[in-house]
């Protein structure tokens, strides 16, 4: 009896210590598993990182569901896209959370977007008859390695601010993630440059405006959105419009994403005869190291399969 007791005790001790030390590590919590791709390079071993979405969601359209709610609770960080992407949703997850680390203002609230070099800025005044637009700028900046790294500065901050004696880690994990995404967007910039040796080739039409930072990383001309109001489906009116328009102008082919309405997407090959490539926008869960590479050569090596059949 007394044995057992004395192992029961050592168990309760060791349990104990195991739990501390699972404590220690930090709770940093992304938006999306791209962010979470990109927050994991710069936590290295000092955080647990989780992504509130898998991957396949349209980030704009998801609900507060009370598992985000839990996760938001618990979290010493949390890194959101921004420039109005989750505005929909993720107000009402961090006040629900009751978290004050995470609210705005807090160590923990991180705004990955406020370090971007930010595309489409809207110039004049924006009302709600224009649809869903993003008042702050094109938010869809993930997609885009260099933009990638420079939403890695604000990551790189929060966890600074929540982790001081860390802060040369994080530092020099980010110079490294720094040099990673730059020779990422080397090696496609050259894979690229070899079909489309000058922009004018490569003129591309976006069906929501995602692909944005990709193309203009790499030079190639965007067409503009078919979407004739960010996320509600074009008219057949404004369809035939913009099918008219790229076929006159040589349009190599339309992106879209895997959230994207197939039926518009069909509509428009149909009408125009411009090809409509559905490419993923988003590594998934559970984070690979190797994702965000393949998620971009993907996207690379779909454009090059057109440029070489026309
Ligand atoms: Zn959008």
């Amino acid at each position: 009896m007394k044995v057992n007791l004395i192992h029961f005790i050592t168990l309760l001790i060791l349990g104990s210590q195991f739990s501390a030390s699972a404590e220690a590590k930090l709770k940093l919590v992304t938006t999306t598993p791209n962010l979470a791709f990109a927050a994991k390079a710069i936590a290295g071993d000092e955080a647990e990182v989780e992504s509130l979405l898998k991957g396949m969601e349209d980030p704009h359209f998801v609900d507060a569901l009370p598992s985000f709610v839990l996760k938001a609770a618990n979290a010493d960080v949390l890194c959101f896209v921004g420039l109005e992407l989750e505005v929909g949703w993720l107000p009402k997850v961090l006040s629900k959370s009751g978290n004050a680390k995470v609210q705005n203002g807090g160590k923990g609230f991180c705004d990955a977007g406020s370090t971007v070099e930010v595309l489409d800025k809207p110039a004049g005044a924006i009302d709600r008859s224009m649809g869903d637009v993003h008042s702050s700028g094109n938010p869809h900046y993930e997609i885009s390695p260099r933009h990638l790294a420079q939403a890695s500065k604000a990551i790189t901050n929060a966890l600074s601010e929540t982790l001081p004696n860390k802060a040369l880690l994080f530092e020099s994990n980010r110079l490294k993630f720094v040099a990673e995404m730059k020779s990422l967007e080397a090696k496609t910039q050259e894979k690229l440059r070899r079909a489309f040796p000058s922009a004018e080739n490569a003129q591309i039409l976006e069906y929501h405006k995602e692909f944005t930072y990709f193309l203009s990383a790499y030079g190639i001309k965007s067409l503009g959105s078919i979407e004739e109001t960010p996320g509600v489906p074009p008219s057949a009116g404004r369809i035939a419009e913009v099918a008219l328009e790229a076929k006159n102008l040589g349009a190599l082919l339309a992106l879209a994403s895997t959230h994207n309405p197939q039926k518009v997407l069909n509509r428009f090959a149909e009408v125009s005869g411009v090809p409509v490539v559905v490419v993923a926008t988003s590594i998934l869960l559970p984070v690979k190291p190797e994702a965000y590479a393949e998620l971009q050569n993907n996207l690379a090596e779909q454009i090059l399969t057109r440029a070489k059949k026309k």
